[in-house]
């Protein structure tokens, strides 16, 4: 008695009614005091004598607003079913199970079970013949167990639609109609929503008899803790601008959300190339990927996370730094979702959108939607970026913690390699071992910042030609990986004949049956000398340079060997190559997608990459690929 007393008197999920041991059991998961929602709905919910209507935004706490009250209002001596939770997706399905199998962990008896697709449905039927109070599920797998009898919702008093917009937009409706048909109708039915569509009050008009209805926040309010800003950028500069904010953030950990499963591919795969620790999470992964990458995710093993909207659905991973809307959703809706992945549980967090002059409109209407403005923000500068990177440096090697006892056996010899050296120089080096990369990387960035009435999109449709690094020129070689040369091989090849030193040479673009290279501007000449005769394979091995600027994909090309325009004199090498390697001398504006990596202006870059360019034919050079076919792969995904 007087433990209760003292817990009343402490705690304030005691306060809201909860019994001792769901409190003691909350506690452990270091709640200590309810959030908003939970303080708002506890009370109402736990009458159980009411449907509801609550809308509020993902990772406010709602798991524990309506669970914490079920588990009040379940008899755990029956083993029948009595509540059942229906949610979008199998992410979310697992999420809620744990959770309230967190919370009622010392409640004698209490058996929650997950019903969801892509697992093996023996397991799941195992466990309901076996018993349980409580069912969280996802519409198909639960009606797909209901339609083999192998359920008795007659005894279910309480229906949670959880995320219900989000289960109506994937087109749940008809399944959650059904499924509800088999439940008595005096049951009750909370609904939660982070939106209120006409679609979803529909729902609450037709299955509820007047709901208390809460709204924490103000309807369709994103979360208070997410700040929105944007970012305008011509479309091509998209890619750079994403890397500037990721380095301007070295502490980020984020959801990158882009609108098709290939461009969620394309980013992740040229973030990992770009030396980013990032992956894709869309649909066309396994399950088994998914679960994989979301598990690297939640471990934070992994950076960025880049996504769609559907494979986001139910990402429930807290301290999420940034969300960044590297596309706009076409469904203005879906925004507070994404958004709604960051400022989680109290914390505050950053929603990021990167557009183009010509999609302000749509910022406009999110404003609207969400009932808050959005900040313009200035994409830092190169040397912003380096000043940020650092300092972040800076801290870490004076927070690192040291290992005395192991580091101590290497100290004597560690100080012998120091000794000329002052404290200063020491710290100097340090300090520029890391700092350097991002200097060399972001020296002579270019301003990537839009006007919004810039409206000329230049280059959006390949007009960009490929930008030789500050101090490089870039260079053409008709050596490729299908001679079998990998970036090092091709350097080692460069170097060796060219008779220059590795230091000399920049980036190396590998393609199929050619490759681009960049030397130093000093060296380009004595190179050029190197190479004459020249073989590789009794083939004469070609260099030349680029004509930094000029595009050269298939709008411009002559003839069938796309690429034309920009190669003075036009044929080379192909007339060497045996077969059919000739088709692929069409890729010759490849060169050109990918140029001005090193500048940050990896746009182009971006859309060309996985050795794609091997299967090019002739003729279809980037040009096309990267105003027309960039199109169509978005249509086809
Ligand atoms: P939810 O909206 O239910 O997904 O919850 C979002 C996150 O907040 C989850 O990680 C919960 O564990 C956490 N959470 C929920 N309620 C509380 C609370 N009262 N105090 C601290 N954390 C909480």
């Amino acid at each position: 008695m007087r433990l209760n007393k003292l817990l009343y008197m402490i705690n304030p999920f005691s306060k809201l009614g909860i019994s001792d041991d769901v409190v003691n059991a909350v506690k452990d998961l270091g709640f200590e005091n309810p959030t908003p929602i939970q303080e708002q709905s506890i009370p109402v919910l736990l009458e159980g004598n009411n449907d509801f209507v609550g809308l509020a935004q993902t990772g406010t706490g709602k798991t524990a607003a309506f669970g914490l009250p079920l588990l009040e209002l379940i008899d755990f001596k029956s083993n029948k079913p009595q509540a059942l939770i229906l949610c979008p997706t199998r992410e979310l399905c697992l999420q809620i199970t744990s959770d309230i199998k967190n919370f009622s962990k010392n409640i004698s008896g209490a058996n929650v079970v997950a019903v969801y697709g892509g697992a093996n449905i023996m397991q799941q039927l195992r466990e309901i013949r076996n018993g349980v109070q409580i069912v969280v599920a996802t519409p198909g797998r639960m009606l797909d167990i209901i339609g083999r009898k192998a359920i008795d919702f007659s005894n279910v008093k309480f229906v949670v639609l959880d995320e219900a917009d989000e289960m109506l937009n994937m087109g749940f409706q008809e399944d959650i109609n059904d499924i509800l048909s088999t439940t008595p109708d005096d049951k009750k039915t909370w609904l939660f929503s982070a939106t209120m569509p006409p679609e979803v009050r529909r729902i609450a008009k037709n299955y509820m008899d007047s709901p208390v209805e809460l709204t924490m926040g103000t309807k369709n309010t994103g979360n208070v803790n997410i700040e929105h800003e944007y970012y305008i950028v011509r479309a091509r500069d998209k890619y750079a601008a994403l890397k500037r904010i990721v380095d301007f953030n070295p502490e980020i950990f984020a959801v990158v959300f882009c609108k098709t499963k290939l461009d969620t591919q394309d980013v992740a795969e040229h973030l990992i190339k770009d030396g980013y620790n990032a992956d894709a999470l869309h649909g066309d992964l396994s399950q088994q990927q998914r679960d994989k990458v979301m598990q690297r995710f939640r471990d934070r093993n992994m950076q960025l996370l880049i996504a769609t909207d559907v494979a986001a659905r139910g990402i429930d991973v807290n301290n999420v730094t940034h969300v960044i809307n590297y596309s706009l959703p076409d469904e203005i809706e879906s925004y507070t979702h994404r958004s709604g992945r960051t400022g989680r549980a109290g914390k505050t967090g950053i929603s990021i959108c990167i557009v183009n002059s010509k999609e302000l409109g749509k910022i406009r209407q999110i404003e609207r939607i969400i009932g808050k403005q959005f900040t313009k923000a200035e994409l830092p500068t190169g040397f912003d970026v380096c000043e940020k990177q650092l300092f972040a440096l800076v801290h870490k090697v004076h927070n690192v913690e040291v290992n005395e006892s192991q580091i101590e056996q290497y100290m004597p010899r560690i100080m012998d390699e120091f000794a000329e050296l002052s404290k200063d120089e020491v710290i100097k080096r340090f300090a520029s071992l890391e700092f350097n990369r991002f200097l060399e990387y972001y020296k002579n960035a270019p301003d990537l910042n839009s006007s919004a009435d810039d409206r000329g999109e230049r280059g959006e449709r390949g007009e960009r030609g490929p930008r030789s690094s500050e101090g490089y020129t870039r260079l053409f070689i008709n050596l490729g990986s299908v001679d079998d040369f990998t970036r090092g091989d091709l350097l080692s090849f460069v170097c060796n004949n060219g008779k220059i030193s590795g230091k000399g040479i920049g980036k190396i673009d590998l393609k199929g049956v050619y490759s681009f290279f960049e030397v130093e501007n000093a060296s380009v000449e004595s190179l050029f000398n190197n190479f004459k005769g020249v073989e590789f394979n009794n083939r004469g091995v070609r260099i030349e340079k680029t004509a930094d600027g000029e595009g050269g994909g298939g709008g411009r090309s002559r003839g069938g060997f796309g690429g034309g325009g920009r190669r003075e004199g036009g044929s080379y090498g192909g007339g060497r190559r045996e077969g059919g390697e000739r088709k692929s001398y069409g890729g010759g504006g490849g060169g050109r997608r990918e140029g001005g990596d090193r500048g940050g202006n990896s746009g182009g870059g971006f859309r060309d990459f996985s050795g794609r360019s091997r299967e090019d034919k002739g003729g279809s050079g980037a040009g096309r690929r990267e105003g027309g076919n960039g199109g169509d792969r978005r249509r086809r995904s």
